[in-house]
Parts: C-alpha cells; sequence; structure tokens
C-alpha cells in the first residue's frame, strides 16, 4: 500500500491501535509508534528479515538446480541418436527426463516464427509444432566481447 504525505499528516498524532508482532512464533502485543511498524522491537525486525532471507535463498538454490537439472536434459536430447538424426524432439522425451517448463532463466523469441523460447543458461527449447509436440533445442552463443 502506498501512504500519501497528505495521509500520514493525518495519522500522525495517532496512538495505534496495538498490533502483534509479526516475527514467527512471538506472538507479543506492541502499540506501534509508526503505522507501518510491524514487529515488537528492532531485534524481532532483524530476525524476522533473516528468515526471509533464508527463505529466498533457498529458493535460489531450489531454482538452480532446477535450472541446471533441465540444462543437463537438453545437452541430452540434443546429443541423441533422434535428435541428431531429425533436429527436432518430442514433449515425451523432455517429459520423460523430467523437465521442468515452469523453470528457465529468460525468455527470447525465435525470428522467424516468434515463438518463445525459454533458455536455461545458454541451452534454450522451444516447440516448433504444437499439435505433434515436437520442439527444438537452441544453443545461444555468447558473445565474447
Ligand atoms: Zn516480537
Amino acid at each position: 500500500m502506498v501512504r500519501t504525505i497528505k495521509q500520514l499528516n493525518r495519522i500522525s498524532n495517532r496512538t495505534y491501535p496495538s498490533k502483534l508482532c509479526k516475527k514467527e512464533g512471538c506472538k507479543t502485543e506492541f502499540i506501534p509508534t509508526d503505522g507501518r511498524q510491524v514487529y515488537c522491537c528492532s531485534q524481532h525486525r532483524i530476525d524476522s528479515n533473516n528468515d526471509k532471507r533464508k527463505v529466498i535463498d533457498k529458493f535460489e538454490r531450489n531454482f538452480t538446480s532446477r535450472v541446471k537439472s533441465n540444462e543437463k536434459i537438453l545437452i541430452k536430447i540434443i546429443s541423441s541418436p533422434f535428435y541428431i538424426k531429425n533436429g527436432f524432439t518430442h514433449y515425451v522425451f523432455l517429459e520423460h527426463e523430467g523437465y521442468d517448463f515452469e523453470t528457465f532463466h529468460f525468455i527470447e523469441y525465435d525470428e522467424e516464427t516468434n515463438r518463445e523460447i525459454q533458455f536455461c543458461y545458454k541451452h534454450g527449447v522451444y516447440m516448433i509444432d504444437a499439435e505433434k509436440k515436437h520442439f527444438k533445442i537452441t544453443i545461444k552463443e555468447k558473445n565474447e566481447d
């Protein structure tokens, strides 16, 4: 929520109603000195922010392991005899390997078809035939300056 200056002035002399500390497991009731205060003390604010950081770190570690696994799958598929022979893969192969279509680093669009290419590191995958569920894998060459 964004408070306007006008609103802040209007409530500045107010005594705030008591709140429950948002730190997990604290449950201390306190009277905020500022409408935005959500923790009973600064230590609980710090602790809580550290906990949030840990959650983010964990999320990032999970994300990294998923994109790594995805790229490994793309590398495996692109060097498979089927891919080398046909120049594409089928959805079932990706699915069988456990490819996670929800996880990718970034998206680019194929110049010709405008199809969405999902990249994990430098390996990208995109659908070339929705009906037949054919996918192509592309490798992004890094521009070395
Ligand atoms: Zn607290």
